[in-house]
């Protein structure tokens, strides 16, 4: 009986090591708010991974911000438009799937929306007035952005050609940090970068669970539980000023230069960040009937999205879901 007991403690000793615990950081990086959570038995390197983290969350802000006149981004913004740019094979490849996204959206998703998108400062409340747009909209179009992979250089086809990547750039880097966790062999994690989330494993044996905000009050419409993936939400409620009863939002629809207001929040989940923010993005500017149109025939990708009515809609994948399980 002794011995029983002896061996049953023993091996939940060796199932659970003695150091074996969460280790979390939290940073305001690339102008959100940046967290990681990961499971290690080892506390040195738990604490060393979480820093790691934030180090390659900063190394990827450096590269791609336009808030930072040195960045290289601010240098192919500044010069692109009269000859080609050399840039690193980072940026180009990033670029490069910017650019695919476009083309898969018809345009709705499309990195040279910054054209009209500087105009815009909302936290002083200001938006482009008619002739700043009408100069700005002939610019915005991912046709004018031309890219020679084996030269790797950028260059804009167009005068007043501008991009930001802000609607990737995060997806990317929480990508590129669940990847370097997974390297150093940990099974167990969180990273997420404002409105894009991607997991590893579990949290305590059971799915992660990752909230959708209230898009109009505090609270949360709906837990999703999570692993293996990824969670992106955009929403009119992160960046916005409301003028005259009309809300200005940071998501822009590249037709107009205005803000796009058919939805208020767009959640998607899938494999990969880079892919549910690029697609957050989009689907919030198509709207609810073409966003779940591509979203239903796009593969290992689901939609949650919450209109201007405050209705919900669901991507046929979780339809089925929620149908079964009210
Ligand atoms: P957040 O930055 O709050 O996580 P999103 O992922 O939806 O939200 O990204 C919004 C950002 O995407 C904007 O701040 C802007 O940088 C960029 N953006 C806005 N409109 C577009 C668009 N039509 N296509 C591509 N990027 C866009
Ligand atoms: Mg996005």
């Amino acid at each position: 009986m002794r011995n029983n007991v002896i061996t049953f403690l023993l091996g939940l000793l060796l199932t659970f090591p003695v150091h074996a615990d969460w280790y979390r950081e939290e940073a305001a990086i690339m102008g959100t708010a940046v967290s990681v959570e990961l499971w290690s038995d080892k506390p040195a390197e738990g604490r060393a991974l979480t820093q790691s983290v934030l180090d390659e969350m900063r190394r990827i802000d450096r590269l791609m911000s336009t808030w930072r006149a040195d960045s290289e981004i601010s240098r192919v913004n500044a010069q692109a438009a009269s000859r080609p740019v050399t840039v690193s094979r980072e940026l180009l490849t990033l670029i490069e799937r910017a650019l695919a996204y476009s083309v898969m959206t018809d345009g709705a998703f499309d990195i040279t929306y910054a054209s009209a998108g500087k105009h815009y400062d909302y936290r002083a409340g200001i938006k482009p007035d008619a002739g700043q747009l009408a100069e700005a909209l002939p610019a915005i179009d991912y046709r004018h952005v031309s890219l020679d992979k084996h030269n790797a250089t950028i260059r804009f086809l167009r005068e007043g050609g501008r991009i930001d990547l802000g609607g990737i750039a995060k997806g990317y880097a929480v990508d590129r940090c669940i990847e370097l966790l997974a390297g150093a062999g940990i099974t167990h994690a969180l990273v997420s970068a404002g409105g894009d989330t991607r997991v590893m494993g579990k949290r305590w044996q059971r799915p992660w669970q990752v909230g959708i905000r209230d898009p109009r009050k505090d609270g949360i419409v709906s837990m999703i539980p999570l692993e293996d993936a990824a969670i992106s939400t955009s929403g009119d409620y992160e960046r916005y000023f409301d003028q005259a009863g009309v809300r200005y939002h940071h998501i822009l629809n590249p037709g107009t230069g205005d803000s796009a207001r058919e939805v208020h929040s767009a959640s998607i989940i899938g494999n990969h960040s880079i892919d549910t923010d690029a697609l957050s993005t989009s689907v919030f500017v198509l709207g609810v009937e073409k966003g779940l149109a591509l979203i239903n025939r796009t593969a290992d990708t689901e939609a949650i999205i919450i209109d201007n009515h405050g209705l919900m809609h669901y991507s046929d994948g979780l339809a089925r879901v929620v149908k079964n399980n009210p």
